[in-house]
């Protein structure tokens, strides 16, 4: 086993879950009515290591949105289907240093890179224009959640219609941006902005749980192969490029002091989510609502935070 006293690490996550769950600082995400009501007080935590070895704690059966936590995943997708230089012509690698959904472009007006909404309304494009284009937009979505499905050792997924809904009604700051890329000329030939817009909302709104965001996790840690079912679901050409830019732009403007900090590849949603990496040890998913200025799970961060100080996780340590 990668971690032979599991017993024993349990009991540590176990402690580190109650300390930050005693933390209520932060807001829940309030630019929709469905996220305003969410209860701050779920907390979850999700473990699952590459040989398969899971520990859960909290609230980790109800259900959420991935929201931004789907754009590591629809990045993956895309290398994995279009190959890294394709993929790159369309967009960046480069942290953006602001928002996540600042009205901003890099220098060669292009979306700075697939963690910001714009480079994932762009990787959206991608999929949907240039991946299997006889697809219609229905199939797409089965396309990609069957592909998150199989990240996640076969789970099966759900779709929250209302929060895709209001997600769609109020979308200014994502219509801007996607009008602001199409002024651009950022998108291939052919692309529909109608159904990009619908298609990245309707990432944004699939439904999941703490639980099952750590088998994906676990998959991206594991090279592409979901340590479940061992099916092999994405190259690790294509993953070792998205834990790199999770690493540098996964938590906002958060990210360089993450990656100082923690020093682990990680993405945050809106809703409270943050999918971990460990490569070649674990997948981790926390989960709770409370949100801190810059979007990130307050309690999320801090379990981040309190790991790396029991255990040598982060990336430089034992040098
Ligand atoms: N649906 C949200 C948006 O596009 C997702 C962003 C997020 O999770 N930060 O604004």
């Amino acid at each position: 086993f990668i971690i032979p006293e599991f017993e024993t690490f349990s009991k540590e996550i176990e402690e580190i879950y109650w300390k930050c769950k005693s933390n209520t600082e932060g807001k829940v995400a309030s630019y929709i009515p469905q996220l305003a009501r969410a209860n701050p007080d779920y907390w979850g935590v999700s473990i699952c290591t590459v040989d398969g070895q899971r520990f859960s704690l909290g609230d980790v059966n109800v259900p959420f949105t991935l929201q931004s936590c789907s754009k590591p995943l629809t990045y993956a997708i895309a290398l994995d289907q279009l190959g890294e230089d394709l993929v790159h012509q369309y967009v960046g690698q480069e942290p953006s240093g602001r928002n996540f959904n600042e009205l901003i472009l890099d220098y060669n007006k292009k979306p700075h890179n697939p963690m910001i909404n714009a480079g994932a309304i762009l990787v959206c494009a991608l999929l949907k224009t240039l991946v299997k284009p006889e697809m219609t937009l229905a199939e797409k979505f089965d396309f990609t959640m069957n592909y998150f499905e199989r990240l996640a050792g076969g789970e099966d997924l759900g779709f929250n219609n209302a929060i895709f809904l209001s997600e769609r009604e109020a979308a200014d700051r994502n219509y801007a941006l996607g009008f602001y890329m199409r002024e651009h000329k950022c998108y291939p030939e052919k692309t529909s902005f109608r159904e990009c817009m619908d298609f990245y909302f309707q990432c944004c709104s699939m439904e999941t749980n703490c639980d099952i965001v750590s088998v994906m996790a676990a998959t991206l840690a594991n090279g592409g192969i979901c340590p479940l079912t061992e099916e092999k679901v994405l190259g690790p050409e294509s993953v070792r490029n998205v834990l790199s830019l999770m690493h540098s732009c996964g938590m906002y403007d958060y990210s360089g002091q993450f990656a100082f900090t923690v020093g682990l590849p990680a993405k945050s949603g809106v809703c409270g989510g943050l999918l971990v990496v460990i490569p070649n040890v674990m997948g981790i998913c926390t989960w709770s609502p409370s949100l801190d200025a810059l979007g990130n799970s307050c309690r999320g961060v801090q379990f981040c935070e309190e790991l790396v100080k029991k255990f040598n996780f982060h990336r430089y340590d034992n040098l």
